[in-house]
């Protein structure tokens, strides 16, 4: 029950008794006017004060698509052609106006066509960028020969419609700690008009690809509905890990770029994950509005830069707490998968995992951050997966 008796009760208590009721009428307005002008007075100014100095709040979480690895070997459910068909299709009905594709130019050839995938892409409204000839870990190579297999690509992709002056490096790897390396590698970049691409959200996906893969060669039952969930429930997570990450560092909410690959999990599940995203407040914006947010023009060094935007930004400026989304370590990973896709323990340890370039244990900066994994549900009889990466 309300409090009687208050600043508030008495200035808008309305009298009603005798020959003073049209009086205290006039009176009760004149009040109700006082209050409602010393709310304005006093409010607004602070309303605004309040969204100035939290102006990331305003901002809202936005979130761009990208697709690396284009073009990947067959999945665990489609051809390369039909795959790129519900791509399209997928993105057309979640409503996602443009999103980027990586291309490793090095990959695409007369038996494959993949210049036909790509082309499909860029008809539908969606961009291409580079993610180097032949996808090579800077790790495994100098900077120079790097930088020569970055113009190979680009000698392949400058001019075809819908290019996009960016790079992705493979496996997110920019040299690690080795910021010689990695300085050489950026200053080439800017000498050849070559943006970094940076991801800033990462869940591994093609990680759930490789599973989803390995458990159809392997015979095993896979509950397709539980991993429409798993895949889409740990890349709405990883979107919201970043997100708190990127805010807690920089203090604002520049839009984020969620890496994914031309998988068939996201050919069959695109939708899904987008209105999944929209569900949880992510409100999806092109490449190009992402990429033209400042903070993906920085080109200065980091402390260590071998993994996402959010966690180099992070390390540089000494932010405590876990800087990269859990599934990224993979023995986690793959025990949800089984557990919940398989409905069973992870099997026997292989090396399954030799198959991936995406493993950042090269240059790994903590031995406690990321774990080189090499579990996998597989026997050694399916070991040799001939994962497409
Ligand atoms: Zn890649």
């Amino acid at each position: 029950m309300k409090r009687r008796g208050g600043l508030l009760w008495r200035l808008t208590r309305k009298r009603r008794r005798g020959a003073t009721a049209t009086l205290d009428a006039r009176l009760y307005r004149v009040r109700i006017g006082l209050l409602v002008g010393a709310i304005v007075v006093i409010a607004v100014p602070t309303a605004i004060n309040l969204e100035r100095s939290r102006g990331w709040r305003a901002e809202g979480k936005r979130i761009a698509l990208t697709f690396d690895d284009v073009p990947r070997g067959p999945g665990a459910f489609y051809t390369p052609e039909q795959r790129a068909t519900l791509l399209i299709a997928g993105l057309r009905a979640a409503g996602v106006a443009q999103a980027a594709f990586f291309a490793n130019p090095g990959r695409i050839g007369p038996v494959n066509r993949a210049d036909a995938r790509l082309a499909s892409y860029v008809a539908a409204g969606h961009v291409v960028g580079d993610h180097s000839f032949s996808h090579r870990d800077l790790a495994s190579m100098p900077a120079a020969a790097f930088l020569g297999d970055i113009d190979r690509a680009e000698h392949w992709l400058r001019g075809r419609p819908g290019y996009r002056p960016w790079f992705r490096f493979p496996g997110l790897n920019q040299g690690g700690r080795d910021m010689a390396k990695r300085r050489a590698v950026v200053d080439g970049l800017i000498a050849r008009g070559l943006q970094i691409a940076w991801v800033s959200v990462d869940g591994s996906d093609w990680n759930i690809e490789g599973q989803t893969i390995a458990a159809k060669r392997a015979g095993l039952g896979i509950d397709e509905a539980a991993l429409r969930d798993l895949y889409v429930e740990t890349m709405v997570q990883s979107a919201d890990f970043s997100d708190a990450l990127m805010r807690r560092t920089i203090g604002r909410a520049p839009p984020q770029v969620l890496l994914l690959h031309e998988t068939d999990v996201a050919a069959r599940y695109l939708p899904d994950l987008v209105a999944a995203l929209r569900k949880d407040g992510w409100a999806i914006v092109t490449a190009d509005a992402a990429f033209a947010d400042p903070v993906y023009h920085d080109t200065s060094d980091f402390v260590s830069a071998n993994g996402t935007l959010p966690e180099a930004l992070a390390w540089r400026k000494g932010v405590g707490g876990k800087l990269y989304y859990e599934r990224n370590d993979l023995p986690l990973a793959n025990r949800l998968f089984a557990e919940r896709v398989l409905h069973r323990a992870p099997l026997a340890r292989t090396a399954a995992a030799r198959t991936s370039s995406h493993r950042r244990c090269p240059v790994q900066l903590h031995p406690w951050r990321r774990v080189c994994a090499s579990t996998a549900f597989v026997t050694p009889r399916t070991s040799r997966l001939g994962i497409a990466v």
